[in-house]
């Protein structure tokens, strides 16, 4: 299986149509004019300031707030608002796609994605779902810049019977947008993305909560003192509501089970804490190292100390 255009240098694709353009959409048109992967780039957001924010960054030649005028002659449209909003764009986009075209998004759950695109891709338009695993804290049209996608995993779920061309080239796409590629089921995709990313941030946004309301420790200390570990889990907790509220319930099935292992391995180390059993928690603390060592060694962070940027650091901080 392989991309099919003649020069690798060549655009892929001559309109590319963003369909939201916060972290993600922002990044992928950095990422795409930084490749030359694309003769045109058009996108669209719901807000006027938004579209017109994105005009002055140079992510579109031209912004719609109506996505069916996006669309129009593009022959690559990519998804990248929250979740919740698929149903409403694909209906509204699905009778205005160009035959041919490819459809993909970037949403961070895919069987619920899939469920609500692919009943309006029209026939003779190829629908393959996607998501970059790589991403920040921070969103918005000024939030995307183009290295995001370097060395990170993009993984596509295409369903059974997708038409291989359009496979391949949307690869190749990714793949010259930094990324390393992997193709697996929507379920499966599901199941490892609540594990890896839905369930931690779960984690964070509780903690900071528990944290914030806490009686006998002062708002003050909880600050003050945040780098003893806190500080990590209020970076996580600082991404958008939006997108993860609709994360959560789009991916119920997988984060309520994986919840559930959760559970019942944070009742092994409460147990072990109450009866002073040391070899059970050096057991499980040391399990959890190695962990961290597969990370470092399959390149997907520095063995660096981290102790957080300076204050007052601008950093993009890659993060999942
Ligand atoms: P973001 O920075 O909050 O941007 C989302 C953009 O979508 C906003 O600019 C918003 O525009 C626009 N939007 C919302 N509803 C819309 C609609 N109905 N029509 C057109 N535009 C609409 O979000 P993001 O982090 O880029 O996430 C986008 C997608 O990427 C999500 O599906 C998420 O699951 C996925 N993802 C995120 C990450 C991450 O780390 N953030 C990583 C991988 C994948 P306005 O400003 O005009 O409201």
């Amino acid at each position: 299986m392989g991309d099919k255009s003649a020069n690798a240098d060549a655009p892929m694709f001559k309109r590319l149509a963003l369909i939201g353009v916060g972290l993600i959409g922002s990044s992928i048109s950095h990422a795409a004019r930084r490749g030359g992967l694309v003769g045109e780039i058009v996108g669209c957001s719901s807000s006027v300031e938004t579209c017109k924010r994105a005009e002055e960054l140079g992510l579109a030649t031209k912004m719609y707030t109506d996505p069916a005028q996006a669309v129009d002659d593009a022959d690559l449209v990519i998804l990248c608002t929250p979740v919740g909003a698929y149903a409403g764009v694909a209906k509204a986009i699905g009778p205005h796609l160009e035959q041919g075209a490819i459809v993909s998004d970037v949403g961070s759950v895919k069987a619920a994605v899939i469920r609500d695109i692919a009943p309006h891709i029209p026939h003779g338009v190829h629908f393959i779902a996607g998501h970059p695993v790589a991403g920040t804290e921070q969103s918005g049209p000024d939030a995307g810049f183009a290295e995001l996608f370097d060395g990170r995993w993009c993984i596509l779920t295409p369903e059974d019977g997708a038409d291989k061309d359009a496979l391949a080239k949307l690869q190749t796409f990714w793949k010259r947008l930094g990324s390393e590629v992997e193709i697996m089921s929507p379920e499966h995709h599901d199941m490892v993305l609540a594990i890896t990313s839905h369930v931690p941030h779960l984690i964070a946004y509780n903690i900071v909560n528990t944290a914030a309301h806490l009686e006998r420790v002062t708002d003050k200390e909880v600050i003050k003192f945040s780098a003893g570990g806190f500080r990590d889990f209020t970076r996580i907790a600082a991404s958008d509501p939006v997108m993860w509220r609709d994360v959560f319930l789009n991916n119920r099935d997988a984060v309520l089970e994986m919840l559930g292992r959760f559970s019942e391995d944070l009742v092994t180390l409460q147990r072990a804490i109450r009866f002073g059993d040391g070899a059970t928690l050096e057991k499980m603390f040391t399990d959890a190292r190695a962990v961290r060592r597969g990370i470092i060694q399959a390149s997907q962070d520095t063995p660096q100390p981290d102790f957080g940027r300076r204050v007052g650091s601008s950093a993009k901080t890659p993060s999942r």
